[in-house]
């Protein structure tokens, strides 16, 4: 059995990292997702248990002190965590695991796991990420303001990541990624 791979996607709040992971799920059933653990609101259509799992400030932070996450992060206003657990099961069943979170816990991942392979998506310019950002709806333009803010933050330090991928068109995007995941599978591997 070749071995699991934990694959970090990070990148700007609006850049399309829900819709690549999607589309690398939907090509290859051996990629999965972790869910992990939000304090943020759910927004209208998300579940439970799905997109996340959405928990109270004051339970993230019961387990955070438990050492339950892999890694977390406070982002945008709220904590964000990944179940250590859940992750590293995933991993060690054979599987390709996403982990799409945030710049902080990427590198933090990395650190601790320096096998994990780390891929940052860049929006083709700062107009497009503004407009995907206004276009879905989903936040207040406070909530926007503070995530193109972010993002500036966040872009500083792509470099910091094993590669960089820019999302313009979305199907080259995800042909991109899942050919740097199956790289460095192979290169693990021995291949
Ligand atoms: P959103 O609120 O848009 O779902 O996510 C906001 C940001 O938090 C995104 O950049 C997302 O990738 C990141 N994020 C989601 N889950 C985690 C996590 O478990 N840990 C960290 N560090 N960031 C996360």
């Amino acid at each position: 059995m070749t071995k699991g791979l934990i694959v970090v996607i990070s990148g700007p709040s609006g850049v399309g990292k829900g819709s690549v992971a999607a589309g690398l799920k939907a090509q290859d059933p051996h990629i999965t997702e972790c869910v992990t653990c939000t304090t943020r609101a759910p927004r209208p259509g998300e579940r439970d248990g799905r997109e996340y799992h959405f928990l109270t400030k004051e339970a993230f932070e019961i387990k955070k002190d438990e050492g339950y996450f892999l890694e977390y992060a406070f982002v945008h206003g709220n904590y964000y965590g990944t179940p250590r657990r859940e992750a590293m099961a995933l991993a060690e069943e054979g599987r390709t695991v996403l982990l799409e979170i945030d710049v902080q816990g990427g590198l933090n991942v990395k650190k601790a796991h320096p096998e994990a392979f780390t891929i940052f998506i860049m929006p083709p310019d700062r107009d497009t990420l503004r407009q995907r950002l206004s276009g879905r709806g989903t936040e207040t333009p406070e909530q926007i303001a503070l995530r193109l803010q972010n993002a500036e933050a966040e872009m500083d330090r792509r470099h910091l990541y094993d590669a960089r991928v820019v999302n313009d068109d979305l199907q080259e995007c995800i042909r991109r990624v899942a050919g740097l995941i199956d790289g460095e599978k192979k290169r693990q591997n021995g291949i």
